[in-house]
């Protein structure tokens, strides 16, 4: 069965890839390389250059190839940058949704699973987070996903598209067999510059405000390891055969300060790693917790990397075997 994956050359992209290899699925990945890793597609996985903006060149893929199904990664994804560059973002992924969804819903594409995101929940009533939670998007960035969602919503009642989409929290770690991992152009994610710290490519980290309404005062997140999401996204696509549209909010169900991620870290690594203590940064909530009973109940999902030392073992493993990314 072929499948496309958009954006596959980038991180979790690239893990998704590999897992539906050895699911047995031929894989076709599309992406503009302008985050992501050529070197990061596994060479078993077909791979076509190009952008979601233009939709010529999606037009041109779908004339090419027959897809039962898409795996949609390919968007901007900073929350911070969105807060800088809205158009990015309200522009940018929008249209790249936009005309994915249509070429696809012409060329009667069955399903379609989507890389959303917990900052589609910035006033949460309740922690840990569940699918009954109000949406409401954090910036630009939780925008675009909600958009996004609705877009499928959309294609759903108008041409019967089934669809998944797939609120992260938090994703982090690295292929076990370490030659894939996290290479951001500019890293700006705790656990890969807290890694680069303990490398030595960096002085310190600076932790972002200490005067949270938390435990230790730091920001709490949900760590779910990158083989987790791609087993769950494999798992909502066979389940959209035969099963409704879902939307599910995916972690582990357990949160950890951003100390706690420093200690582990130590321990992992063995390195001192040294800490400064900075501001907060804008737009980060105080605690960020999946609830995940939903897709364990409905997909018999369950996450193999439950401890963040685990999860963060294997992030160090990818660092230290490539400490300047896929182009060092
Ligand atoms: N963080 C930090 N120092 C850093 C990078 C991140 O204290 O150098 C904090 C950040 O403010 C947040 C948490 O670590 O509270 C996780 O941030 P990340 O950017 O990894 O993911 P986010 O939760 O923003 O998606």
């Amino acid at each position: 069965m072929q499948v496309l994956v958009t954006g596959g050359a980038g991180y979790i992209g690239s893990h998704i890839v590999e897992v539906l290899l050895d699911a047995g699925y031929d894989v076709i990945v599309f992406d503009n390389l302008s985050t992501g890793h050529r070197q990061a597609v596994a060479p078993k996985a077909m791979f076509v250059h190009g952008d979601l903006r233009q939709i010529g060149q999606v037009e041109d893929l779908f004339a090419a190839h027959e897809f039962a199904g898409i795996f949609h990664f390919a968007s901007y994804i900073l929350v911070p940058e969105s807060m800088q560059k809205p158009w990015m973002y309200l522009r940018d992924n929008v249209v790249a949704s936009a005309n994915l969804l249509e070429v696809a819903t012409r060329h009667g594409v069955g399903r379609f699973i989507l890389s959303s995101t917990a900052n589609l929940f910035d006033d949460p009533q309740r922690i840990p987070i569940s699918e009954e939670e109000h949406v409401i998007p954090g910036s630009p960035y939780g925008e675009s996903k909600a958009i996004a969602e609705r877009q499928l919503l959309w294609m759903e009642r108008i041409h019967g598209l089934k669809y998944c989409a797939l609120r992260y929290f938090n994703a982090a770690g690295a292929h076990p067999n370490g030659h894939i991992g996290e290479d951001h152009p500019v890293e700006t994610h705790l656990i890969p510059i807290v890694l680069q710290v303990a490398l030595g490519q960096r002085d310190h980290i600076t932790i972002n405000g200490t005067d949270y309404d938390t435990p230790d005062g730091t920001c709490i997140r949900d760590y779910i390891h990158v083989l987790d999401l791609a087993s769950a996204h494999v798992g909502a696509f066979e389940s959209l055969a035969d099963g409704p549209s879902r939307n599910y909010n995916l972690g582990t169900g357990r949160g950890y300060s951003v100390q706690e991620v420093v200690e582990t870290a130590r321990k992992v690594t063995g390195h001192a790693i040294p800490v400064q203590i900075g501001e907060r940064r804008a737009g980060d909530l105080p605690a960020l917790v999946a609830d995940n009973t939903r897709i364990k109940q409905e997909l018999g999902w369950e996450p193999e990397f439950a401890e963040l030392g685990a999860i963060i073992e294997t992030a160090w493993k990818w660092h230290q075997s490539h400490p300047r990314g896929f182009n060092g």
